[in-house]
C-alpha cells in the first residue's frame, strides 16, 4: 500500500516497520505537526503503539534524513516529510500555524550570507514570523493610543 515509504526506508538501511510507515504516512498527509499529533494519527492506525515507540521512530527518521524537525523559537518541535529541498517556514505568533515558503532560488543555500566568516555554507534556514490570515482578521487593532498620541 505504501511502496514509496518502504523504498525510502530501505534506501537509508532502516527496517520497514508498521510504526515507521504510519509516521511517514501521517507526515505526508499532515505536514508540520507536533509529536502529540503524530502519536494521535499513528494510533488511529495502530492503537497499541506506545508514545516511546513514536518518539523513537521520529528520531530514527530524522537522523536518517527522511523527515525534518523544525523548532521555531518558543514553539514545540514540528515534523515534516518534505526534505528534498531547502524551503523555509512562516510561523504565526498567535496560534503557531506553520506554512511552507518556497526557496528564493530553489536550492541550498538560497541566501548568500553578507559575511560567511570563512565557513563553507551549504544551507540557509529562514523563519518568517507574523500572523496567519485567521489570527490577523480576529485580532482587533489595539486601542493603546487612546490615552496618548494624537489626543
Ligand atoms: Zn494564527
Ligand atoms: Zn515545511
Amino acid at each position: 500500500m505504501t511502496p514509496d515509504f518502504e523504498a525510502q526506508l530501505r534506501a537509508v538501511s532502516l527496517r520497514v516497520t508498521r510504526p515507521r510507515l504510519a509516521v511517514l504516512g501521517a507526515l505526508r498527509d499532515h505536514p508540520h505537526i507536533d509529536t502529540d499529533t503524530v502519536i494521535e494519527l499513528v494510533r488511529a492506525d495502530l492503537p497499541t503503539v506506545s508514545h516511546q515507540a513514536v518518539y523513537d521512530v521520529l528520531r530514527a527518521l530524522t537522523d536518517a534524513g527522511l523527515i525534518r524537525r523544525i523548532q521555531p523559537a518558543g514553539a514545540t518541535a514540528r515534523y515534516e516529510s518534505r526534505v528534498d529541498d531547502n524551503h523555509h517556514h512562516v510561523v504565526c505568533r498567535s496560534c503557531g500555524a506553520i506554512a511552507d515558503v518556497e526557496c528564493a532560488v530553489g536550492h541550498a543555500p538560497c541566501l548568500t550570507a553578507s559575511n560567511d566568516h570563512g565557513f563553507v555554507v551549504d544551507e540557509a534556514e529562514v523563519v518568517y514570523w507574523g500572523f496567519c490570515p485567521d489570527c490577523a482578521t480576529s485580532t482587533k487593532p489595539t486601542e493603546t493610543a487612546s490615552s496618548e498620541g494624537n489626543r
